[in-house]
């Protein structure tokens, strides 16, 4: 069984072995929670986004990433916290639009870092909420589709057993938990 449960806190210091970013296709970690992990792991944001993008070459031999594809980075100073990778991932720009194409992009991005964190053979892994910052996708929604995600990827899950959305606000907090109860 994988469990699912809605914390608060900072994904940059959250005790998983596995935290996700949420990324843009590029990985230029230019803002947001991108931004936190980036300059939390390397010291500075602009060293993480060079290994970002040379991780990508190596692991997809590629310069840009799609939805359900991702890119494994090491956790560096986030080592301190527990943390042993990071998983980018890349979620769908909404805009305050939601559609059943957002929702199935969002479902990819959640998925492949889901497998990938099997893959790696890791217990736990955390979340930040993919596109309901700056890409601007219903938070209510994100947390909707997460749950629904999470349920499908527990009957194949290998060694992930615990999976963390941390919201980073007090307000995001409450009204994710509020969309999750009330599901
Ligand atoms: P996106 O472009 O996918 O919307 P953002 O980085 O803008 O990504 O936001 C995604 C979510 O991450 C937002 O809810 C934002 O409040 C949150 N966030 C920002 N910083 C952190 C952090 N340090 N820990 C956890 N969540 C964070």
């Amino acid at each position: 069984m994988v469990s699912f449960e809605i914390v608060r806190g900072d994904i940059t210091r959250f005790p998983a072995e596995v935290i996700v970013n949420a990324a843009n296709r590029y990985l230029e970690h230019g803002g947001g929670v991108a931004y936190a992990i980036a300059k939390a792991a390397a010291g500075n944001a602009r060293e993480y986004i060079r290994i970002s993008k040379e991780a990508m070459r190596e692991q997809l031999g590629k310069e840009s990433i799609e939805h359900g594809e991702v890119v494994v980075t090491p956790a560096m100073r986030l080592e301190r916290h527990g943390i042993r990778y990071v998983i980018h991932t890349v979620g769908p720009y909404c805009g305050g639009v939601w559609d059943n194409d957002r929702r199935e992009k969002l479902k990819k991005a959640i998925l492949g870092a889901l497998k990938k964190a099997d893959e790696l053979g890791v217990g736990s892994i955390a979340f930040p909420a993919i596109s309901a910052g700056i890409y601007g996708c219903p938070l209510e929604e994100v947390v909707r589709t997460f749950k629904e995600t999470v349920e499908e990827f527990s009957k194949e899950a290998e060694s992930v057993e615990r999976v963390y959305l941390v919201l980073y606000s007090e307000r995001d907090y409450r009204a994710a938990k509020k969309a999750f109860d009330f599901e």
